[in-house]
């Protein structure tokens, strides 16, 4: 069987729904095709946290625009993307820490995102359950949450009342001009999108895109325990690092009053099983903020890889070598919330339509590795 489109999109993850839902709604004819259920990988293991980050300028451009687009995207049914204007503290446990949160809240602010610094007594007096002894922290307002399968399923409907077309497959391999899925059937199309998040390499063995493993963790139902984001300020060091294990501190308040539980880092396994000792090692340094936690009654514990890119900033438009490829991965630990503007910035691309922000840091071409397949093999491969 073949079957032809205008845009053929691999992988129903956010990612992918929330790019078949752009292109949709400008008139394109899109294909996705998803090996699994929609919204099944990252997407369904993730926080959902949509958070402002600020490592860098690029970085920074793309939350901040991509949160604009979900409070927009949401306001019409919040309920139904289980979405909370929860905002995040960035909790500093000593005065090194503050400093660091008085540094970041000039940032946003100078960027027109609304946080306020909160010394000691205002931060208890948010959240009672933190220990004692932590020197304050940042309260950024604007962020939230949502629950990210739902988030893509309504996505990919909205994509759908537009004509897109749903394929259930694994896609084998890339041709030139469309995909080979494994039970033998090829579609054809004249741009190929790649979203298929950790996975992506599998079919780009060029792509320098590696899984990054997370364990989280949720409760039972306890509304009130906490009421925003909490995140340990010492999180921004350990969620870029590029090698090693780590933990962090970071706890959600989910609209049913479970808690969900953040965070770690691992690379190099491809093995989505829990890991006791990692669950143990990010449980205890939670309790270490949150005494109480220890107490509650924990549901339920998994695991997801994020697509990891060298420098943290996800891949976002056509492959340097491969032309009708386009790229929409590498979205690392940010994936939900960067989603929309991804799509944004990929339907603008493609278009050829003025995007909101400059489209240029997240452009695939900066990797030596993808740009180099066009020297090495004179164009297409
Ligand atoms: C533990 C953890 C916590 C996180 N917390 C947050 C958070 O709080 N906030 C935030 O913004 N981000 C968070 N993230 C990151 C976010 O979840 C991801 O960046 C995002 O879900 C990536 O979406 P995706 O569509 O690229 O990938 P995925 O959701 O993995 O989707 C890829 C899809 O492609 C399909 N696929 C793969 N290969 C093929 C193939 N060959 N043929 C057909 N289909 C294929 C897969 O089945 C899958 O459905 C977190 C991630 C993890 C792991």
């Amino acid at each position: 069987m073949k079957m032809t489109t205008d845009v053929l999109i691999i992988g129903a993850g956010i990612i992918g729904a929330a790019c078949a839902e752009a292109l949709a709604a400008r008139g394109v004819q899109v294909t996705i095709i998803e090996q699994d259920a929609i919204g099944s990988g990252a997407t369904a293991a993730g926080m959902g946290h949509l958070v402002v980050m600020d490592d860098n300028a690029a970085e920074l451009a793309l939350s901040s625009y991509s949160l604009s687009l979900w409070r927009e995207f949401v306001g019409t049914a919040p309920g139904k993307h289980e979405y909370s204007r929860c905002g995040t503290i960035w909790v500093a446990a000593d005065d090194e820490e503050m400093d660091a949160a008085r540094a970041k809240g000039d940032v946003l602010s100078s960027h027109g995102i609304e946080c306020s610094l909160l010394g000691a007594a205002g931060l208890y007096e948010r959240e009672p359950a933190l220990r004692p002894g932590l020197a304050g922290g940042l309260l950024v307002s604007g962020d939230g949450l949502v629950y990210p399968p739902k988030s893509a399923r309504i996505m990919l409907e909205r994509a759908m009342a537009n004509g897109t077309q749903l394929v259930m497959g694994k896609v084998s391999a890339l041709l030139d001009g469309g995909v080979l899925l494994a039970d033998g059937r090829e579609l054809r199309a004249a741009t190929v999108v790649l979203a298929c998040g950790s996975r992506s390499a599998a079919l780009l063995p060029e792509l320098p895109v590696v899984p990054k493993k997370g364990h989280v963790a949720i409760t039972d139902r306890y509304p009130g325990f906490i009421r925003h984001q909490l995140v340990e300020l010492g999180y921004i060091k350990s969620a870029h690092a590029s090698s090693g294990e780590s933990v962090a501190f970071n706890l959600q308040p989910r609209p049913t009053g479970q808690i969900l539980i953040g965070s770690s880092r691992q690379f190099g396994t491809e093995d989505l099983s829990v890991e006791p000792a990692m669950m143990k090692r990010m449980l205890r340094h939670a309790a270490g903020f949150t005494p109480a936690l220890a107490g509650l009654n924990l549901l339920r514990c998994w695991t997801g890889m994020r697509a990891a890119s060298p420098d943290g900033l996800p891949l976002v438009g056509p492959h340097p070598g491969r032309p009708g490829l386009w790229l929409a991965t590498g979205h690392e630990g940010l994936g939900i919330t960067t989603s929309l503007a991804t799509a944004h910035l990929l339907a603008s691309q493609l278009l050829n339509d003025r995007p909101a922000i400059a489209a240029e840091p997240y452009l695939p071409a900066r990797f030596a590795a993808l740009a180099s397949h066009q020297n090495e093999h004179g164009g297409v491969q």
